[in-house]
């Protein structure tokens, strides 16, 4: 019984986070797990004032939309005929949701998993995928993410959006499925780390849940 009730709670969970009016999710660490890579400071900040400014402005541009009951997944494929603030807000709300749920203190990465085994295909090694992160979010001109997406013909690509956007939104040259995602916007790294992003997204690759990518590439 005890089962069912939690199985229960957790479908509400996942449900109200998944349509309108949206919340902000829970987070499953506190503020300080990840010091010293991300500082406390910064992760208060950006959960509290960033994700839930862009929770509060998602529900307010779906409030009176007629398509507001569709999934977010559902609106990022025909985002390019949607207001603005939906894809901004909505890219925000979904962009955060992920990026929370990829981090992780303890990180390992194990090479037996099929994750691993393409990725030494394609790259060589995990070092040479995580150079190519490093380089592709250096890159990123103003504010936006970089991802590791499995693309059409299950390769692992590396590549970036602007502002919110994301590879599941229409019209993306960065498309496919999202393995990992990092915030390369200012507010993710700029009170420890300044203007030296690079040095932020080389540490940040340390607190990875490869096994969560793993998951993903499995799915
Ligand atoms: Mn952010």
């Amino acid at each position: 019984m005890k089962n069912i009730t939690l199985l229960f709670m957790l479908f509400i969970s996942t449900i109200s986070n998944a349509q309108f009016p949206y919340e902000l999710p829970k987070l499953d660490y506190n503020y300080d797990v990840f010091e010293p890579i991300i500082d406390s400071q910064t992760m208060k900040i950006h959960y509290n004032n960033h994700h839930k400014g862009y929770v509060t402005n998602l529900n307010k541009a779906l409030e009176n939309a007629k398509f507001k009951n569709e999934t977010l997944e559902n609106l990022f494929l025909k985002m390019d005929s949607l207001p603005l603030a939906i894809r901004n807000h909505g890219g925000g709300h979904w962009n955060h949701s992920f990026f929370w749920k990829t981090l992780r203190k303890e990180a390992i990465f194990d090479t037996t998993t099929n994750l691993s085994h393409q990725i030494i295909r394609q790259f060589g090694n995990i070092d040479s995928l995580k150079k190519n992160i490093i380089e592709s979010g250096t890159k990123i001109f103003g504010s936006g993410w970089v991802w590791v997406v499995k693309n059409h013909n299950n390769q692992i690509e590396v590549c970036s959006t602007s502002n919110q956007d994301n590879p599941l939104m229409a019209n993306q040259k960065c498309n496919g499925k999202p393995l990992l995602g990092i915030d390369v916007w200012e507010h993710a790294y700029y009170l420890k780390y300044n203007s030296k992003r690079g040095e932020y997204l080389s540490n940040i690759l340390n607190i990875i849940d490869w096994q969560k990518v793993n998951q993903r590439f499995d799915q």
